[in-house]
């Protein structure tokens, strides 16, 4: 290619040829060559920053809806939390209450998921602020459902042998149809009716007519039925749990240690044997060998309003 300059001179108001130097002809067309590439590169520019190639478009698409899907998940994990706040209350007053459990302390229930740099691998992703609490949370709950998993394990073994010690502990009184009254010492110090000094009772008695008859107060083994002392012919059962309990001045005793008696089964009858002023039946319950207020044990007789008042006499301190 090769092109031929002209000049306008003024003076001759004419266009004349001129003859460019090789120089001149180079630096012209490197000078149109930098404008085309300097317009080229502008144009591509502006087309990669306001138009997506379709893969681009493809991977907004595609974050779009994992956000919009982490945002559900977020919004679930916390209605999920919710429901498992609700068990862990019911967990706690309702379900451990009924079994006697301890509480699990609100250190181990609330206890955090460690680690200050847990999440460090996803500071670095799109969206990470999102990402990270959904995570924390889902982490969290997953820490909760645990504690909360071992509680109900703790609660079925419970559960198993809470039928048992129901039908262990002594809870109906020794004799049966019979009235408050008849109950004429309670639990703790009082003058002895024989030695007329003050001395600790430890057990309840009741008064009634020798012969009527005396039931165990609860499922056990007999420990021992035998004249005893003060106690005269005594029978002892053993209710397994941590409860014993004693019948007093028998006349005729029923059963024979080892035997098994279930709860109401007769064992003996009343009678005045040992030290006592008349006829009637010393009642004691043991519970890990310390002596306690049987009358708290009734509860199986008894209406709420009656336990109150038996509660009342048998309560002599
Ligand atoms: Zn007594």
């Amino acid at each position: 290619m090769s092109n031929i300059f002209y000049k306008y001179n003024q003076e001759t108001l004419n266009y004349e040829r001129v003859y460019p130097s090789l120089k001149q002809r180079i630096w012209v067309v490197f000078r149109q060559l930098l404008i085309g590439i300097l317009i080229g590169t502008g144009l591509f520019a502006l087309a990669f920053y306001y138009f997506d190639s379709p893969r681009e478009q493809q991977l907004k698409k595609e974050n779009k809806l994992i956000l919009a899907q982490y945002q559900v998940l977020s919004r679930r994990i916390d209605e999920n939390e919710k429901i498992l706040t609700d068990l862990q209350g019911r967990d706690e007053n309702l379900y451990r209450s009924f079994f006697n459990a301890e509480p699990v302390p609100a250190s181990i229930r609330q206890l955090g998921v460690g680690g200050v740099n847990r999440y460090e691998e996803l500071l670095n992703i799109p969206n990470s602020k999102l990402v990270i609490e959904t995570t924390r949370k889902l982490d969290l709950m997953t820490r909760k459902m645990y504690v909360q998993s071992n509680s109900y394990d703790e609660l079925v073994e419970l559960a198993k042998t809470k039928e048992e010690r129901i039908k262990h502990i002594p809870s109906i009184q020794p004799l049966k149809g019979i009235n408050k009254n008849r109950m004429s010492s309670g639990f703790g110090m009082r003058m002895h009716p024989v030695y007329g000094n003050l001395r600790f009772h430890s057990g309840i008695d009741f008064n009634v007519e020798i012969g009527t008859p005396i039931y165990a107060t609860g499922d056990g083994v007999v420990e021992s039925a035998k004249y005893n002392g003060g106690y005269g012919n005594c029978v002892v059962i053993d209710h397994g749990f941590g409860y014993k309990s004693l019948y007093g001045h028998c006349k005729d005793l029923l059963v024979r240690p080892g035997q098994k008696v279930t709860r109401g089964e007769q064992i003996a009858t009343v009678g005045m044997t040992g030290t006592t002023s008349g006829p009637h039946v010393h009642y004691e319950v043991h519970v890990k060998n310390q002596p306690d207020n049987p009358a708290k044990y009734f509860f199986m007789d008894l209406d709420p309003k009656e336990y109150e008042e038996i509660m009342e006499l048998s309560d002599t301190q």
